[in-house]
């Protein structure tokens, strides 16, 4: 008999791809093989849902609508609904659809092979719903998206209140997991040939709250420096309001953490700042990317920015303006408020109308792109060492050109080497031109690095995956930059 397939669908932030790892982990462990990507079903298929815009909810019960009549085809097929929106709707997406046959929370996706055997055995749906973490995701079994390229789990949860945000109430208060953990994990990706790994957490500067050490995240930078193999150190997201000297120095000083930095403005205005309950202010804001720069030059700063926070006045935006005009982001991810319900921001008066945030919202993305290209243009003479993505690259008329990233995790497209070059190995190229959101590389490459993680990049297309090595610490996916959830849930 034929192993039964599985199909995980994930929408949202960063984490929510971190978690779908795992339940494509735990599925195969339990025997089941993924469903070819253009499958339209599988025997199981999942959804790892987001809660964070009004309509997410719609979205799921229509593909879930959509779902119905192919199960009743597909005799033994399962759906199961995990994700914030199953920790927020519980028991009601059953009743809404009730041929979904299991519902998990964000806190026990472990318990996903253990439900569906249960509902399949009793024949009924189960819902089961921890309202705090059982077990760390990261201790689970894991499937990853890419050979060499990792997202690494370091805390969950947010002690935050953003009061747009929904995250603290699905994914409870912050907990951290132990630095020797974090670290094993590391060394355990980098020895199956990972050589970039991405820390990932709510609020990961915020890393150590939960173990009594302030300094604990400027630290595993710094472990992360001596971690051999290791090329490339990424985290997101991390919070004005914790973003300390201690950190900025950290990066500075060690030479596998890249010089990118995304950090979450939301808004330039003190007054909005307020009433988001983002506990920093412009001056503040600005003094970190000051401090940044000082200390690396040529790091690449992004950010996410609400347009429309209810009561936000023309003033409120000219300050939002002069903030982006002043900390010149390489990318901005751009949001118009939507209300989010069970959130304190849903309540409030002075919903901004929708043609004034469109407004506004043209405004700011008309000026971020002029900024981004002008950065961009900076670029162009540099020489620099790109990562070799996945994938088939970027047509340009006749000439298919490779893609990479560059060190700031600039997206640079490059002419294809006669050598051949393979996802997770190293071209060194000049950048010729410059576009708002990509470079180009049209001269020859100036050389081609082969390294391990290529070498695991090879072994995966070549042979039938393997599962993850069960020490407790995964092997895991591929950190692409997600285009940002709405409303700035890019996890913060
Ligand atoms: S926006 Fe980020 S920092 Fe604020 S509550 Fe949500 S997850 Fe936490």
């Amino acid at each position: 008999m034929s192993a039964k397939t599985y199909q995980v669908r994930t929408y949202g932030c960063q984490m929510n791809v971190h978690d779908s790892e795992r339940l494509a982990g735990l599925l195969e462990d339990a025997g089941y093989v993924r469903a070819p990507q253009d499958a339209e079903v599988a025997d199981v298929v999942v959804f790892n849902t987001c809660a964070v815009r009004e309509n997410a909810d719609n979205r799921l019960y229509g593909n879930l609508g959509r779902l119905a009549p192919k199960k009743a085809d597909r005799p033994g097929m399962q759906i199961a609904v995990g994700g914030c929106l199953a920790q927020k709707d519980r028991d009601t997406i059953v009743r809404r659809a009730p041929w979904v046959d299991v519902v998990f929370g964000t806190h026990n996706i472990g318990s996903l092979p253990v439900l569906l055997e249960r509902a399949r055995v009793r024949q009924e749906a189960q819902v089961e719903i921890a309202e705090s973490l059982e077990t760390f995701p990261s201790t689970l079994p894991t499937r990853r998206e890419s050979a060499y390229a990792a997202w690494v789990s370091i805390s969950v949860g947010c002690n935050n209140t953003c009061t747009f945000c929904i995250v603290p109430a699905l994914r409870g208060k912050e907990k951290d997991r132990r630095p020797g953990d974090i670290l094993a994990e590391i060394e355990a990706l980098v020895a199956e040939g990972v050589t970039e790994v991405t820390l990932l957490g709510q609020n990961v500067n915020a890393y150590g709250s939960d173990i009594g050490d302030r300094e604990a995240f400027s630290k595993l930078l710094r472990a992360c420096g001596k971690v051999e193999g290791l090329e490339r150190v990424r985290f997101t997201s991390p919070h004005p309001r914790d973003f300390t000297d201690d950190v900025i120095a950290a990066m500075a000083e060690t030479e596998n953490v890249m010089p990118q930095l995304h950090m979450p403005l939301q808004s330039g205005s003190d007054r909005v700042l307020k009433a988001m309950r983002r506990s920093y202010r412009q001056e503040r804001y600005l003094g970190i990317i000051e401090k940044v720069r000082a200390a690396i030059p040529d790091a690449a700063i992004s950010t996410d920015i609400i347009v429309g926070f209810p009561g936000e006045t023309e003033e409120d935006f000219e300050q939002t303006l002069h903030v982006v005009r002043e900390a010149r982001f390489a990318q901005a991810f751009t949001f118009q408020y939507s209300k989010r319900p069970g959130t304190p921001a849903a309540e409030m008066d002075g919903q901004v109308p929708k043609e004034v945030v469109q407004e506004r919202y043209e405004r700011l993305v008309a000026l971020q792109e002029e900024i981004s290209w002008e950065e961009n243009k900076k670029q162009v003479g540099r020489t620099l060492e790109v990562m070799v993505a996945e994938g088939e690259g970027r047509k340009d008329g006749a000439t298919r050109r490779l893609s990479g990233r560059a060190p700031d995790n600039r997206l640079v497209h490059f002419t294809r080497p006669e050598e051949p070059v393979r996802p997770g190995d190293m071209a060194t190229v000049e950048v010729s031109y410059a576009a708002p959101h990509h470079l180009l590389a049209e001269g020859p490459v100036l050389g081609v690095r082969r390294t391990r993680a290529g070498d695991a990049w090879e072994r995966r297309t070549a042979a039938p995956e393997p599962k993850g090595v069960m020490l407790g610490l995964p092997t895991v996916g591929v950190p692409e930059p997600l285009p940002a959830a709405p409303d700035g849930c890019r996890t913060c």
